[in-house]
């Protein structure tokens, strides 16, 4: 199989089946966001304590982009450091401009480094990680970070 058509594999699953969807009890953060480009919608639910992000859900529709990214975002960010999320936050911005530099440390979201040959998607990719921005960095980020 090659390996445009494992990522594209891996994508579809996630849309189909998103991991982490729902809702939490007890979310220490809520995060509602629309993405205005394609109309994606997200409600990106945290809970952290004592500095981890001990778990995290989401709701929402939209393409199969943001849906897939949204689902492997939350399994990538749960069980780590806020500041260990953050850093993945910055590092997947960074690999939708093209720049891979940890290929083990992104895992499965590596799948979605191809969007970011197309500008258009790369908006749907990054989506989910916005919602995750605002909940955790309040300060705004430069498009370059
Ligand atoms: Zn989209």
């Amino acid at each position: 199989m090659a390996l445009d058509d494992l990522y594209r594999e891996v994508i579809m699953d996630h849309y189909r089946s998103p991991r982490n969807y729902g809702s939490l009890d007890n979310p220490t953060h809520t995060i509602s966001l629309t993405n205005p480009f394609c109309g994606d919608e997200i409600i990106l639910e945290l809970q952290v304590s004592d500095g981890v992000v001990s778990a995290a859900k989401f709701t929402g529709r939209g393409c199969s982009i943001s849906q897939a990214s949204a689902s492997l975002m939350t399994e990538a960010i749960i069980g780590k450091p806020v500041d260990d999320a953050v850093a993945m936050m910055r590092g997947f911005r960074r690999m939708m401009r093209g720049q891979l530099e940890n290929e083990e440390e992104m895992g499965d979201l590596v799948a979605l480094a191809g969007v970011g040959k197309f500008p258009v998607r790369v908006k749907c990719a990054v989506f989910p990680w916005e919602a995750l921005r605002q909940a955790l960095t309040p300060e705004q980020l430069p498009d370059d970070d």
